[in-house]
């Protein structure tokens, strides 16, 4: 019998279920049961796998306060906030559901001069058994933007969540059975780090994962074992920049819930604000009073809840008592705010630039906001994290906040709010740098779950025939002159 983990409520500490934790044959069992699940669903076509994932998305949408309670329960996030994650995973589910077959089927692409006695098609082909490995902190959102595109794509899924919201995990499992599908298309599978460890080297054709830079690395070095490629979607450390003539109540009405919302535990919550040097004193001010009304407490009417892992909450400590040491000022909270797993708002400014509170995630409900010259600066410094998933602009001139917005190397950038883009499952989410890479959402999100799948097809000869060992000259000769004509000016 496999070994157990229990799974707990952060608000209170008790136990709420057990799952047992798969060992590598239990693993290899469940991705062998996919393989012959993903032909059936391969057959489906685009149009079938449409209808199967309309029913799913339904069915989530209908159970969206089961799930809900559960996702509360397991992360300890106030109902509202889960019901939210929940919104967000039934419209990719919808959004994946209906332009697979338009990004994925298979279309006529131009052939050019060389190829034009040929018929040029390119199609998408999925990978077979796609892994999914999920992080706690959005336990559905999150792998949703794996599993929908990977499943609407062609493939069956083999999920392993966070070892911290095993039950969220069974339950969208357990959903899709219930719509009784002949296959088990979307399975769950329950575990640790070493559960995870076991999918990445079982045979599967692409593994997809959310989490930690660090574990990222060692996902991908166990994935090499075997080639397996992987899309990796990893922390971050969004800055929010905010200009002179930016509208400062609605920036910090939206700093307060980029980065305190569900205690801060966001990939893409904002953790470095860089305000200019004119408004930054008034900014902090009303950032420090809107954030001085946040409540942190176990009741959905609170604002958010406990710190979801337990020990995070010391590693937010460690950051904000290195600040203050190294001169940093609290212009809201500070060291004192942890209170075991619940943590009140801290606002800390003058942070020196080296300070884990600025390179570092912190992934708990802690806003740096430091004083810049002009936005040129608040590019450089935004930049010059190893992270790169998101960032926000606050401008006064909508179209300056773009030009700003261009300049930010990260993946995702929402001028005048916060994490706008991903309510917008058209557009791919993703990071650059140590945030990872790939794409999930949107029609790249498709593209990352199957492989390209090219044909031509010869319509007649070739004109020319070079494809030949025993080549006309004047063949080559034509050849060489047409290269030279299309090809040796620049226009
Ligand atoms: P972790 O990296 O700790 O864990 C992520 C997943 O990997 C968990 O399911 C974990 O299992 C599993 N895992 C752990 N060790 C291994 C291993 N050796 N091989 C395979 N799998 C393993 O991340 P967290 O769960 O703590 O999530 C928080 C992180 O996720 C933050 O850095 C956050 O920024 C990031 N994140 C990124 C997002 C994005 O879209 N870019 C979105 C949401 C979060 P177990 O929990 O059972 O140990």
């Amino acid at each position: 019998m496999s070994a157990l983990l229990t799974s707990r409520d952060p608000r209170d500490g008790s136990v709420l279920a057990e799952y047992p934790i798969a060992g590598a044959d239990e693993v290899t069992a469940a991705v062998e049961r996919a393989a012959s699940a993903a032909r059936w669903w391969a057959d489906q076509g685009f149009d079938g796998r449409r209808e199967w994932l309309l029913d799913y998305k339904a069915a989530i949408a209908r159970g969206a306060d089961e799930l809900a309670a559960l996702i509360s329960a397991e992360t300890g996030k106030p109902r509202e906030d889960a019901l939210l994650e929940v919104m967000l995973a039934v419209e990719h589910l919808d959004w994946s559901a209906r332009n697979a077959g338009k990004v994925l089927g298979r279309r006529s692409v131009p052939t050019g001069l060389l190829g034009s006695n040929q018929k040029a098609t390119v199609g998408y082909r999925p990978y077979g058994v796609v892994g999914v490995i999920g992080p706690w902190n959005y336990p559905v959102f999150t792998p949703m933007g794996s599993i929908a595109y990977a499943l609407a794509a062609g493939n069956a899924v083999v999920f392993k969540p966070s070892e911290l919201t095993p039950g969220v995990g069974r339950w969208l499992a357990e959903t899709f059975d219930a719509l009784s599908p002949v296959a088990p298309v979307l399975q769950t599978i329950t575990g640790d780090g070493a559960t995870g460890a076991a999918l990445c080297r079982a045979e599967i054709g692409k593994l997809a994962f959310t989490g930690s830079t660090a574990t990222a690395k060692k996902v991908m070095a166990t994935c090499a074992e075997n080639l397996t490629p992987v899309v990796a979607e990893c922390g971050g450390k969004d800055a929010m920049i905010v200009d002179a003539d930016a509208d400062l109540d609605a920036a910090a009405r939206f700093a307060v819930f980029g980065g305190l919302g569900n205690a801060g535990q966001t990939c893409v919550g904002v953790e470095r604000i860089y305000v200019h040097q004119l408004v930054a004193e008034d900014f902090t001010a009303r950032l420090t009073e809107l954030a001085a009304r946040v409540r942190v407490g176990d009741s959905d009417a609170d604002d958010y809840g406990p710190m979801t892992m337990p020990g995070q909450a010391e590693q937010v400590r460690e950051q904000v008592d290195q600040a203050l040491a190294a001169g940093a000022r609290a212009r809201l909270g500070g060291a004192g705010s942890v209170d075991g797993d619940r943590i009140s708002p801290i606002v800390l400014t003058d942070v020196p630039a080296d300070q884990p509170a600025v390179t570092e995630e912190t992934f708990g409900p802690l806003i740096v906001v430091q004083q810049v010259r002009d936005m040129d600066e608040a590019v450089a410094a935004a930049n010059s994290s190893r992270y790169g998933l998101g960032a926000s602009v606050f401008t006064g001139d909508r179209r300056a906040g773009e030009a700003l917005a261009e300049r930010l190397e990260v993946g995702l950038v929402t001028v005048g709010s916060v994490l706008g883009f991903a309510a917008v499952a058209a557009l791919p989410m993703g990071g650059v740098k140590d945030s990872g890479f790939g794409r999930i959402h949107g029609a790249d999100g498709l593209r990352e779950f199957a492989t390209a799948s090219s044909i031509t097809v010869q319509r007649f000869d070739a004109p020319l025939d070079l494809l030949t060992l025993k080549r006309r000259a004047r063949d080559m000769r034509l050849a060489v002159a047409a290269l030279r004509l299309r090809h040796g000016r620049r226009k």
